[in-house]
């Protein structure tokens, strides 16, 4: 964008004035710009688009977690998730609002309990399209604060009225897809997100899943950025996830955990390691004792997610006495561990679901 409006002719600060535009005020028209001079504007609308995802359809829960399908230019669904503020989840108290984003259309990895994995993958997003869909819930935000004001709710509708113009503040990279197959592009979205004159999200607040491809584990290690690590991990022997989790075969728990642990000396950071509890796959005393011990040795951070329930899939959660029990066996073992709740039960919350209850809808193929 520099190099663009210097070779024009721009004076050095037409840059700040276009970022601040785009992501202070979140705008979707090059004219509404109004402190740039109108024949700059029709050059800028000629050669740039401010296209974010198309909206689809959105799912609102009754704990205000928010589901967004989005449509994309080539007619493809992925989804975002809005969470508001949880002091248990990636972060400390002063959490706001989390916006968890995809990174591909559909997933190759096929975990056996996943919607995304169901339908294959199709293509891995760019990083304007994981950019995108933080743009595109902070437009949403700011043309809801407008509908309320207008209709004089804003009291009703308090969890709306933030003080600043930026809605979203945690971001957890988990929606659809593997995020480390998409290294790149990945990367380049995180590093526009995090800029001061981006997203302005901080390093630390932005937390990467993966489900355990450990060579990219240690390549993110190494970027200066430093970002948060989710371990989808579910099952903390190689037999329970060779069972669930086609990716163990690639890269077993050994290299896993090695490369985790190289994760956490270059970083400094606590892990998270996600659990997602599977009734009679990964629930016994024995589940609960192998992974408190690679909990310990990793000095993780437990997060316990009681499985949703899939259409198309036979795995349930356990019955809430066996979570309680999974989760005191963690914590008789010195382990930080949470049992989720999940948020946003009755909108189809695990990643994937909306899309392809959609696409069933439409009658198409998912992918
Ligand atoms: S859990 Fe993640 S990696 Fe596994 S299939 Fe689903 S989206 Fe892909």
């Amino acid at each position: 964008m520099a190099a663009c409006l210097k070779s024009w002719g721009e004076p050095a600060f037409r840059v700040s004035q276009v970022l601040g535009w785009l992501y202070g005020h979140w705008v979707a028209d090059w004219d509404a710009m109004t402190n740039l001079p109108q024949p700059l504007r029709e050059k800028l609308q000629a050669e740039f688009s401010l296209q974010a995802p198309e909206l689809a359809r959105k799912q609102g829960s009754r704990d205000r977690t928010q589901k967004f399908l989005w449509r994309l230019n080539d007619r493809s669904l992925i989804e975002s998730v809005l969470i508001p503020a949880s002091p248990a989840l990636y972060g400390e108290a002063s959490d706001r609002h989390t916006l968890c984003v995809s990174t591909q259309v559909g997933c190759a990895y096929g975990c056996k309990f996943c919607a995304s994995g169901l339908a294959g993958w199709k293509r891995n997003l760019r990083a304007d399209e994981i950019v995108g869909q933080v743009i595109a819930v902070e437009r949403w935000h700011q043309g809801e604060m407008r509908r309320v004001k207008a209709e004089g709710r804003a009291e009703e509708n308090s969890h709306l009225a933030l003080p600043t113009s930026r809605l979203i503040n945690n971001l957890v990279i988990m929606g659809m897809g593997e995020p480390l197959a998409n290294y790149d592009h990945l990367v380049k979205a995180l590093r526009i997100l995090n800029a001061p004159w981006g997203g302005g999200i901080g390093a630390r607040k932005i937390t990467v899943s993966t489900s355990g491809l450990a060579p990219q584990i240690r390549r993110l290690a190494d970027e200066p950025l430093p970002v948060r690590l989710a371990v989808s991990l579910h099952g903390a022997t190689d037999e329970t996830r060779n069972r669930i989790m086609p990716v163990n075969r690639k890269h077993p728990l050994r290299e896993l955990i090695a490369a985790c642990e190289y994760y956490r000396r270059k970083k400094g950071r606590m892990i998270t390691v996600e659990y997602v509890l599977i009734a009679g796959v990964n629930d016994g005393r024995d589940a609960a004792k192998a992974l408190a011990a690679l909990a310990r040795r990793l000095r993780a951070k437990v997060n316990l997610i009681p499985c949703n329930k899939v259409e198309g899939l036979p795995w349930e959660h356990p019955d809430e006495k066996i979570q309680e029990q999974f989760l005191a066996a963690l914590e008789r073992q010195k382990v930080v561990a949470t049992l989720r709740r999940e948020k946003g039960h009755d909108i189809d919350a695990a990643c994937g679901q909306l899309r392809l209850k959609t696409e069933r809808e439409l009658g198409g193929n998912p992918c």
